[in-house]
């Protein structure tokens, strides 16, 4: 049985702000349901201290430089047992809202603290220098606010083997050098063999260059990430790490989308009950305030409101995308700019387009329940898990076909259609010509409800539980275990 610490910024249900959260709640617990003895390791964040139950200390660090107290609290992810040490240190998180932003939306001005602070924890803790008297065969962490702890543990001899996943590498942890003189790093660690980046410093690095071993949520964003368009003047980095980097598919939690348990919705539905997906269509109609019309076709967005997500294509579209005769609900929240912009469309298309600005998701399944399509425009996308779940709720997915949208949506091209295996619609440009192409043949077979039913239905029996990803990483646990050193 293998131990893992996992170490992420946010995990759902006790902080979340995207998919990252979604794979810290939910990947822990499959990996348990393998035999895995997992600890999850967050930052005590006020929301999530606030959503924990009992957090017990059960430990109490001094982490250098500053001899700073650190607490260790333990309690277990809700619904899953799984469990958790919230590392405890309220100057660094004990604020309320966003972990990374202010209430202004910038990155908190001590990021590059608190996270430096996190990352020196999990060592500690990879070491067992807690004294819990439990040491991990493997360390798996998440993304540029865990980055520096492999850089950390680099030159430890007893050091667990180490595994870094990147979930989006747009998102590095960038901060000036005196960050870096700040924090007291090793000297050694300002090279750009280590952790500078074009004269800053940064904390995905200490991930990239230092882990045993390095994966990301899909294969296309695998093989993407080492190509200069999508690798953000790291994709050099990345193919000398090639034989090193692995794409693994992000899974779903198929307890928390399942349309036919689903409290969220009116009335459950499932493959046999495919008709009673109607009646969420027309509640969400309603709750929109559409015209209800069971043959209008109703075309979901949700997710962040940035460029990455393809935001502004979608914004430029809306007046093509209504001559089509859609009705358009879009849920986010994000950059002001397209937040306003979206305001404005709802007030002038009040009856065809509808616009929730925020993080809401009982709403979130109320509009995968009741819309007949899915629109994902993203410019990258390393896994992506709206079009997962809509795949689920029989909402067929348009999507641009990049990293993991190419990887899951199968399109629904004349002979995928007579073989039986599509299950959506894919452009391969993120443009609007592209997009409204693949919307222009999307309503055409919605015309068609023989054809869209069999279409909603294929998608509807795909399987992205998280059995399938958390076995790949076990392998891989199991691979890099067999060359760490020292760990009984
Ligand atoms: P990313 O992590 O890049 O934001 P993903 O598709 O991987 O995108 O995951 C986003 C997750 O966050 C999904 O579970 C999505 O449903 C959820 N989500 C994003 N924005 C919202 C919102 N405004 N309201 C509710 N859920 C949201």
């Amino acid at each position: 049985m293998y131990r893992i610490l996992f170490a992420a910024s946010e995990a759902y249900p006790l902080i979340t702000t995207g998919g990252l959260g979604d794979v810290a709640g939910a990947l822990p617990a499959a990996l348990k349901r393998l035999g895995c003895d997992v600890r999850l390791v967050l930052p005590a964040y006020r929301d999530a201290l606030a959503v924990a139950r009992r957090p017990q200390r059960v430990a109490r660090l001094a982490i250098t430089p500053g001899q700073l107290e650190v607490d260790v609290l333990e309690t277990r992810l809700p619904g899953t047992g799984v469990k958790v040490w919230l590392i405890h240190h309220p100057p660094a998180y004990d604020r309320p809202g966003n972990p990374y932003l202010d209430p202004a939306g910038q990155p908190w001005a001590d990021n590059a603290m608190r996270f430096a602070l996190f990352a020196r924890a999990l060592a500690a803790l990879a070491l067992d220098r807690a004294g819990l008297g439990w040491r991990p065969h493997v360390m798996h962490a998440h993304d540029w606010e865990t980055g520096l702890a492999p850089a950390l543990l680099q030159h430890e001899p007893q050091r667990p083997a180490t595994l870094f996943t990147i979930h989006n590498l747009s998102y590095q942890g960038l901060f000036p050098y005196a960050s870096f003189v700040a924090l007291g790093l090793r000297p050694a660690l300002w090279s750009a063999e280590a952790l500078e980046f074009h004269g800053q410093l940064s904390f995905i690095k200490g991930g990239l260059v230092f882990a045993d071993h390095l994966t990301t949520v899909s294969p296309s964003y695998a093989r993407e990430i080492q190509t200069p368009a999508f690798g953000y003047g790291l994709d050099g980095l990345l193919r000398h790490r090639g034989q090193h980097l692995t794409g693994i598919l992000n899974g779903i939690d198929e307890r928390r989308w399942n349309p036919a348990t689903d409290a969220h919705l009116r009335k459950p539905y499932g493959k046999r009950r495919l008709a009673d997906k109607g009646v969420s269509k027309l509640a969400l109609q309603q709750e929109c305030g559409f015209e209800p019309g069971a043959d209008v076709p109703v075309v979901a967005s949700i997710g962040r409101l940035v460029a990455q997500k393809g935001t502004d294509l979608v914004i430029e579209a809306v007046p093509a995308l209504l001559d089509l005769g859609v009705q358009l609900v879009v849920l986010g929240r994000g950059e002001a700019s397209y937040e306003r912009a979206l305001v404005e469309l709802a007030a002038r298309y009040r009856r065809r387009v509808h616009v929730h600005i925020g993080y809401d998701e009982p709403f979130s399944h109320r509009v995968e329940g009741g819309a007949d399509m899915f629109l994902m425009p993203s410019r990258f996308e390393p896994c992506g898990l709206n079009q997962l779940y809509s795949l689920r709720y029989g909402t067929v997915p348009v999507v641009h076909a990049v990293g993991g949208l190419a990887d899951t949506v199968v399109d629904a091209g004349e002979a995928q259609l007579a073989k039986g295996s599509a299950t959506g619609f894919g452009f391969s440009a993120p443009t609007i010509e592209a997009m409204l192409g693949a919307m222009d043949r999307a309503i055409a077979l919605y015309r068609q409800p023989a054809r869209w039913r069999h279409l909603m239905l294929n998608g509807m029996r795909q399987s992205f539980g998280w059995r399938r990803s958390a076995e790949r990483y076990l392998e891989l646990y199991g691979a890099l275990n067999a060359r760490a050193r020292d760990v009984p």
